[in-house]
């Protein structure tokens, strides 16, 4: 779960991270007196977006005056962003965050994130931070220290010591910056996230520290854990996602036109592969899980066909434990309480498979059979095509 920039300084607050003055967030249909400044400014006004990059696209202003601060945000909430991190599509702002501007000096990169081939957390980071991090890991990848970290002992004093050294921290808050690389780490171990990450972590003129911007990422597979976060809106998920999320199907948009319902992510990822290669996109990634009973296969049409891409479904399912026939009776049952509107492409294998056919193919629906995923991701594909 990817969490926005202030939701992540509220876990941020909790680690006793030296933040900027909150003054508020605004949503959607919230007026701007809702926000009550007090304090000299600047302020700092931030797009609440999962992206970052927003520096770079006017999605963070600074004002002299609440009026002008006011007046920002109230502009600032439903404006379309692109940054260099979406992928070219825009992202509508439907948050704001105001908060207190600090006067930077110095802008360092400091982050956690898992390292798959450590097989542990790595601290990361950089003396040269700011919005050209991107950039400075491709041309100058000398200038970013890397630190592995026992995730049973935490960043240890030494390594929090060098670290410091590293990124040339000045002696007055060299104590400081270590408990707080210190807290990072045991923010992300704690939290179960994949990614914590501060950049810029300023110095400010006056020689203060302070967080300028957050940015984490949790293991969704760690959710059950943490209740807190489990009450917090996915900002990420469509419309589509949460629903099926509530109904108890994995189910991922995508952006093809080929519908997939498939047993198991393993094979639901193999099935994504094979049309590709057969010259085709997925509208999604959706696994029924192992039941595939006539319920979950309803399920799985209704939330597939909400999708107005989908231009042809195609099921793979593997008959184990439960087997080809029952799943037939499933397909053929769901398929007459869904209206499906498009062409249907059906592999089946495992146990009694032959009977399965059978059942399929005198169902009296139009569906077309294949014998192996090949033959069903190149039927799919010029189904979807209209041929
Ligand atoms: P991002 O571009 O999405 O990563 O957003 P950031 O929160 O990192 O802000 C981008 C840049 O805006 C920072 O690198 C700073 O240079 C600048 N910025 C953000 N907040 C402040 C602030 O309080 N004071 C000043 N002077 N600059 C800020
Ligand atoms: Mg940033």
């Amino acid at each position: 779960m990817k969490l926005l920039e202030y939701e992540g300084k509220e876990i941020f607050e909790k680690y006793g991270l030296p933040m900027q003055k909150r003054i508020g967030v605004l949503k959607i249909g919230d007026s701007s007196e809702k926000l009550k400044f007090d304090g000299q400014g600047p302020w700092v006004i931030k797009a609440q977006v999962l992206a970052g990059g927003r520096g770079k696209a006017g999605g963070v202003k600074i004002a002299n005056t609440a009026d002008t601060a006011r007046e920002l945000a109230q502009k600032m909430i439903g404006m379309q962003l692109i940054t260099h991190q979406t992928q070219g599509r825009a992202l509508t702002v439907e948050e704001v965050l105001v908060e207190e501007a600090s006067d930077i000096g110095r802008e360092i990169y400091l982050s956690v994130v898992l390292d798959r081939k450590e097989g542990a957390p790595v601290v990361i980071a950089s003396a040269e931070g700011g919005m050209s991090i991107e950039e400075l890991a491709k041309t100058r990848p000398e200038l970013i220290v890397k630190t592995p970290v026992d995730p049973n002992c935490g960043l240890l004093d030494f390594q929090a010591r060098e670290l410091a050294f590293n990124l040339k921290i000045p002696a007055g808050i060299f104590h400081e910056f270590t408990e707080l690389a210190k807290s990072l780490v045991k923010l992300f171990i704690e939290q179960d996230a994949n990614l914590v990450e501060i950049n810029p972590l300023a110095i400010t003129r006056t020689g203060k520290l302070v967080v300028i911007d957050s940015k984490i990422v949790t293991d969704d597979n760690a959710l059950f854990r943490h209740k807190e976060l489990t009450s917090k809106p996915d900002h990420e998920a469509s419309e589509i996602e949460k629903e099926a999320k509530t109904i108890g199907i994995n189910y991922i948009g995508l952006d093809g036109d080929i519908g997939c319902m498939v047993n198991g992510a393993g094979l639901a990822m193999a099935t994504l592969d094979t049309v590709k290669l057969a010259g085709g996109n997925a509208a999604n990634f959706l696994d029924v899980g192992g039941g595939a009973t006539v319920e979950q296969i309803t399920k799985a049409f209704q939330i597939i066909l909400k999708d107005a891409k989908v231009k042809a479904i195609l099921i793979n399912i593997f008959g184990g434990i439960m087997k080809c026939d029952n799943i037939a009776v499933g397909v053929v049952e769901a398929s007459k309480k869904v209206k499906i509107g498009v062409p249907l492409v059906v592999r089946l294998e495992g146990t009694n498979v032959e009977r399965g056919r059978e059942i399929l193919s005198t169902s009296g629906i139009k569906i077309e059979q294949a014998n192996s995923l090949w033959e069903a991701a190149q039927k799919a594909v010029k189904a979807a095509a209209g041929n």
